[in-house]
């Protein structure tokens, strides 16, 4: 069958992509859209004219989720949200969550369009969104505004969220004219996220199209090791209590527990910070944020309970207390098995091989399924993700525009979705 992105569509979608990998780019290719940020406003200004200028009804609410309402035909109080995020890493690529949002307001035009010519109604109207502060790199935790929208996290909590310099988003949206007072006016039944892989099993299997299934689980730690504060020079050594080389052994216990076991967990120890941070004083309090991830549950939990302790016990010689700052469990869920195969039944109508895969990394569908049935869909990328040169081929990107586009029209036409 033929695909439903026409010609225009289609070179509408890459001039936008394009439009929005200006903002924020940065020298190697990649950009810096952190939330809030003067370049995160010109993203949404970009988003917003488009989606006014095709018809779209651009709303935005108190902590800056962004959504473009399609009115269809037909459609009563419902609507399929579709979307991604416009926010960034500090060196992040132009594809990671900008791609799940400008596709979504190319397929709504081309499944609103096809609704007008072949004069039939939908079932649900389609709502495009962008939501706010995905990345979690300037305010944490992330997944913030699809974590509000559900009711997982309070907008007020939100918005008292502090970044490294103490500017809350709420202050932050302030800036940039984003901190809006609008709800969406319809009642969304289920959520679809297109977005790149950000790993390299599409590509190493040379296969378009990744039909998720299921999150690996995810455990994020920030972990305070607190010391004394004493003068580098002259203080003994044995009367040191050095919160960074607490955290140093810390550190290496979780990457020596994940080595060992070789169950192929993914961990990491990516942020600290240090105070007072000077070079003439032994670190008083340093904090590490950890992560650890692996497709099962049991392992996870077994791995991160052993990686505590074992911390405890290599930091307890140097007279350093341990302290959970923050301990956030992402547990490992299924996504919505009628949205794999509606995804499973577009790709193969257009022709185009998929394959079963699970996400490693965090998306914002993942929050909003614990209220809504989730479909996350994936295109290849290089492996290479959280880099300025991420980098997925133009034909994947239209692949993936097709399939979202046709999963979106089976969504709101189907009698039984
Ligand atoms: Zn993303």
């Amino acid at each position: 069958m033929a695909a439903m992105i026409g010609e225009e569509l289609r070179a509408a979608f890459h001039r936008l992509f394009s439009a929005m990998a200006e903002i924020g780019a940065t020298p190697a290719g990649g950009v810096c859209r952190l939330t809030g940020s003067p370049e995160d406003g010109r993203a949404r200004d970009l988003l917003a004219a488009t989606l006014t200028a095709t018809g779209a009804e651009a709303i935005a609410d108190t902590v800056g989720n962004q959504f473009g309402l399609f009115r269809l035909p037909g459609a009563g109080d419902t609507a399929v949200l579709c979307g991604s995020h416009l926010d960034s890493q500090p060196t992040g690529g132009r594809f990671d969550g900008t791609y799940g949002v400008l596709a979504a307001v190319v397929a709504a035009q081309a499944v609103r369009a096809r609704l007008a010519a072949e004069g039939r109604t939908a079932r649900h109207h389609l709502a495009v969104v962008n939501w706010t502060n995905e990345e979690g790199a300037r305010f944490q935790p992330s997944l913030t505004g699809s974590s509000v929208f559900i009711g997982s996290l309070t907008a007020d909590a939100a918005l008292a969220l502090a970044d490294g310099d103490g500017v809350t988003l709420g202050a932050a949206l302030d800036e940039i004219g984003w901190r809006r007072d609008g709800t969406l006016p319809v009642r969304p039944i289920r959520a679809v996220e297109l977005h790149v892989e950000q790993g390299s099993v599409l590509e190493t299997a040379g296969v378009p199209i990744g039909l998720v299934t299921g999150a690996w689980a995810t455990r994020k730690l920030c972990l305070a090791f607190v010391g004394e504060p004493s003068h580098t020079g002259p203080t003994p050594m044995a009367r040191r209590q050095d919160a960074l080389r607490a955290a140093a052994r810390a550190i290496e216990a979780l990457y020596g527990i994940v080595e060992a076991d070789g169950k192929g967990a993914h961990a990491s120890a990516a942020r600290l910070t240090i105070s007072p941070n000077s070079p003439n004083v032994v670190a008083s309090e340093v904090r590490v944020w950890f992560e650890l991830r692996h497709p099962q549950q049991a392992i996870l939990d077994d791995m991160a309970e052993r990686f505590l302790a074992a911390a405890t016990a290599a930091v307890a010689p140097l007279g350093v207390a341990v302290e959970t700052a923050i301990d956030e469990r992402r547990p490992s869920l299924p996504f919505d098995a009628v949205g794999v195969e509606i995804v499973r039944a577009a790709a193969a109508a257009l022709g185009h091989a998929s394959l079963e895969t699970m996400t490693v990394a965090g998306h914002d569908v993942l929050a909003l399924q614990r209220k809504m049935p989730g479909t996350l869909i994936f295109v290849p990328s290089e492996g290479l993700s959280h880099n300025e040169r991420e980098f997925t081929k133009a034909e994947d990107l239209d692949r993936g525009l097709d399939v979202l586009a046709e999963t979106l029209w089976r969504m709101v036409t189907a009698a039984n979705v």
